[in-house]
């Protein structure tokens, strides 16, 4: 199943993810699996409802054998993405582990750049790791979290509308 995306169409913030798991892909919505609860956990410690941003994917469709996505997919979803933020606007992107991070700015790698404020054609973009990644190891937990209080903190100074 396709999922293109889900949440609130006048968000300023957009999340990106890799790609649809299985979950996902019976859903038809992104991050609604175990990653998304964890994901869901960290904006309600910010204060956020999954609501209040806007959550896409990368890639739309979930790769076979929930392998990573191939170079072709990342190409073939990459227009579907552009277009989706050139018409939703956001103006801060917080992208979810390494696949996302470097189909926008592939000089950046995430163990270096997580939580470090980046540009990306005059949008802000704030990398962050992957949820599974921390599911799979918790010691990259933490690091998530004070991640998502960087996030916290630059809502409040320059975002007074989310
Ligand atoms: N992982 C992702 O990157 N996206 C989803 O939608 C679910 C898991």
């Amino acid at each position: 199943m396709v999922v293109p995306g889900n949440g609130s169409h006048n968000s300023k913030i957009m999340f990106i993810g890799e790609a649809p798991g299985s979950i996902e892909n019976e859903t038809g919505l992104p991050f609604s699996g175990k990653s998304g609860t964890l994901l869901g956990n960290l904006l309600q410690q910010i204060g956020l409802v999954r609501q209040d941003v806007f959550i896409t994917n990368l890639v739309k469709c979930r790769p076979p054998m929930n392998r990573n996505p191939s170079a072709k997919e990342i190409k073939s979803c990459l227009n579907f993405l552009l277009s989706q933020i050139a018409i939703l606007k956001p103006t801060l992107i917080v992208t979810l582990g390494n696949v996302p991070l470097s189909a926008l700015l592939p000089k950046e790698s995430i163990s270096k750049s997580h939580g470090k404020l980046k540009h990306w054609r005059g949008v802000d973009l704030l990398p962050f790791y992957h949820p599974a990644a921390a599911l799979y190891n918790p010691k990259l937990k933490p690091v998530l979290k004070k991640d998502f209080d960087t996030l916290s903190q630059i809502i409040k100074k320059s975002i007074t509308n989310i």
